[in-house]
């Protein structure tokens, strides 16, 4: 390391368990770069401050994650449109000016897992049933809107806070009431359970997947385990699946390509790095 090494970090509170540091580390390491990537605990006392003077950090940029990837967004110049979406960015850099600016990348990374898992899924646009209204929702409502589906049903058990998506994201996307579900999957071309059910340590989902066309995806957004119920019983009777694994490790490339000038690759080592440190059996 030398005076000129490029410091970026995930930054939040806590950032203890974060596996941000893992992810960039290995593809620091891989390409031979001059740079580190750290944690960084920003309390929420002085989460304000510490975004607004980002410049003084000494970071060249930084990853944000929970409570303080909104404070983070208010606190840029310029934002990209997922982040302008989500009132809420997770990658920021410091432009030539020294200006703040500020990415959301987890649509990005929903978008770049599908790609790589399942080519071409997006080809003719299409349904999607959407389980759950939560940030990582809302994140990929945004992400299939701007592949072209052309319908996106939101399942959630507040009904409420599915309405407020279908409010932000207007006649593409509708609410519904978790017993319409079953009506709704009938439809489906694409099945993502963006809920928490189904993680260890989690309640089941509980869902009867018979009205689903065989030839619909199903991806979970959960990782741990890898392979959840949902798509174990949706590969059993026929369904092509992928896993969330990668959609964590997808959401973090556009960071490290503005950082350090390369665009890394989501490669099986990565994988099984991150899988290992999860404890998780690939
Ligand atoms: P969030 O904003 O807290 O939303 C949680 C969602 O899960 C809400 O729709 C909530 O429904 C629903 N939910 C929680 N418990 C439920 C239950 N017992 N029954 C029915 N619905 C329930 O969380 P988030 O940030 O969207 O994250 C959701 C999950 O995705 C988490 O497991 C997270 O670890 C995972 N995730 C994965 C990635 C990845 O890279 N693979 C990225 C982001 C998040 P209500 O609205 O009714 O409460």
């Amino acid at each position: 390391m030398s005076a000129s090494t490029r410091k970026a970090a995930i930054t939040g509170f806590p950032v203890d368990q974060s596996r941000s540091p893992l992810v960039h580390g290995y593809w620091l390491k891989k390409h031979g770069l001059d740079g580190e990537y750290g944690r960084v605990p920003v309390t929420p006392e002085t989460a304000n401050a510490f975004y607004k003077n980002f410049a003084a950090s000494g970071l060249i940029g930084a990853n944000v994650t929970v409570p303080h990837k909104e404070v983070a967004a208010a606190a840029c110049a310029h934002l990209d449109d997922a982040a302008k979406a989500m009132g809420a960015a997770n990658t920021l850099w410091l432009d030539e000016t020294g200006a703040l600016c500020g990415a959301n990348t987890d649509g990005l990374g929903f978008l770049g897992n599908l790609d790589q898992l399942a080519p071409g899924w997006d080809a003719s646009g299409g349904t999607a049933v959407v389980l759950g209204a939560g940030g990582a929702a809302r994140a990929i409502i945004w992400a299939l809107l701007s592949r072209g589906f052309t319908a996106v049903h939101i399942v959630n058990r507040t009904f409420e806070k599915a309405k407020v998506l279908q409010d932000q994201f207007g006649s593409k996307t509708k609410a519904h009431a978790w017993d319409k579900l079953g009506t709704l999957l009938g439809e489906a071309d694409l099945l993502v359970n963006t809920t928490a059910l189904g993680m260890t340590g989690k309640a089941p989902l509980e869902i009867d997947l018979d009205p689903l066309p065989k030839s619909a995806l199903v991806t979970d957004i959960v990782y741990v385990p890898l392979e959840t119920d949902l798509l174990k019983q949706a590969a059993e009777r026929g369904n092509k699946t992928v896993d969330g694994l990668g959609m964590l490790l997808h959401q973090a490339v556009p960071g490290f390509e503005r950082w350090f000038g390369v665009r890394p690759e989501v490669d099986k080592e990565l994988r099984d790095l991150v899988l290992a440190d999860l404890g998780v059996t690939p």
